[in-house]
């Protein structure tokens, strides 16, 4: 992509920003204020994720004074997952650190993320120390849902987030030897391996605007996350098909026993929860397959997982991803 002669930097900072144009100003300048502090060159680059507002005009101008800053602008908003990923792909530095353009992952840890990378670390996670400033509600739903995937998955994601540094090797593992198209960034980053080092910060409330997901791009992050990683869900319907077994024998006995009485076969509400049970049992397991079948769909379609539809700084088109 880049000429030989070109001066590959020692730092990539990669920010997916979707509708951020508020705050994308403040986050570049905060960023590469600390990124000057810190020994070695540097480049940022912004994945404009589809913005409706100016959020990749504003990063346009900033790379007029600032050549360190690059953007790159997809043709639709294809959700954070794809911006991370193209983000990874166009990063070229030995250290790639992943931060949120809304300055919630406090950009002042990156020197001790990059200390703790110089001391040997491949992966520097940012743990969430404290979830204040999501609702009581949210950080239920994120402990039940980190607790399920790490339980099921096998990974360690609990209070994990996006904010993560990541040397070279592991970005090229991500890049070029996971095909997979739908990602869970958080997971894949955990489940890795290499050598680890954790760093605890505190969230910070969001300056500008709203969170950007909704409730169902949660749940829809939540399904993705499980899918991809644990076929366990699967299991779930063999262990219901035989819950229904024993409830079928349970009946039966019952029905036969009262017949060898010479009694009435009971009832008809046994009937009706027989049925209902067993429905129920059997739709639950056809939306666990059907998710399956989904995922499988999906990957099997091959498209790409983003388009882009200009850059900024950034030598060479590339256009698919
Ligand atoms: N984001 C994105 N595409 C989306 C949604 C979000 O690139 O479809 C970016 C957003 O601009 C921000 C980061 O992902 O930089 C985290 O988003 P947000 O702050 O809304 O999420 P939260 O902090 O609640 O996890
Ligand atoms: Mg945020």
């Amino acid at each position: 992509m880049n000429t030989p002669l070109a001066k590959l930097p020692d730092i990539s900072v990669v920010i997916p920003a979707y509708n951020e144009g508020e705050g994308v100003d403040r986050a570049l300048a905060t960023i590469s204020g600390i990124l000057q502090t810190v020994p070695g060159n540097w480049e940022i680059i912004v994945i404009d994720d589809g913005s409706r507002d100016d959020t990749y005009e504003r990063v346009c101008l900033y790379a007029q004074t600032e050549p360190n800053v690059k953007g790159v602008s997809f043709s639709r908003n294809f959700g954070k997952e794809a911006a991370l990923l193209a983000g990874l792909k166009y990063s070229r530095g030995k250290a790639v650190i992943v931060i949120d353009a809304d300055l919630q992952h406090p950009p002042e840890l990156i020197p001790e993320m990059l200390a703790k990378w110089h001391n040997g670390a491949k992966i520097v996670h940012a743990v969430k120390r404290s979830r204040k400033t999501d609702s009581a509600g949210k950080r239920l739903a994120a402990l039940a849902v980190n607790k399920i995937i790490s339980w099921l998955g096998g990974i360690n994601i609990h209070n994990s987030s996006d904010y993560k540094l990541l040397d070279r090797e592991i970005v090229d593992i991500l890049v070029n030897q996971l095909p997979e198209r739908e990602r869970f960034f958080r997971g894949l980053s955990s489940w890795i391996g290499f050598r680890e080092e954790y760093i605890e910060f505190d969230v910070s409330n969001r300056i500008e605007n709203e969170s950007k997901w909704s409730f169902w791009s949660l749940v829809e992050l939540a399904i993705t996350a499980l899918t991809s990683f644990t076929s366990a869900p699967l299991r779930i319907v063999t262990f219901l098909g035989l819950m229904t077994l024993v409830l079928g024998f349970a009946v039966a006995s019952e029905a036969l026993w009262s017949w060898h009485q010479g009694q009435a076969v009971s009832g008809f509400a046994t009937i009706i929860i027989t049925l209902l049970l067993i429905g129920s049992f059997i739709m639950i397991s056809l939306g666990i397959i059907g998710e399956y079948i989904a995922k499988i769909y999906e990957e099997i379609k091959s498209r790409p997982p983003y388009l882009i539809k200009s850059t900024v700084g950034i030598a060479g088109p590339e256009s698919r991803g």
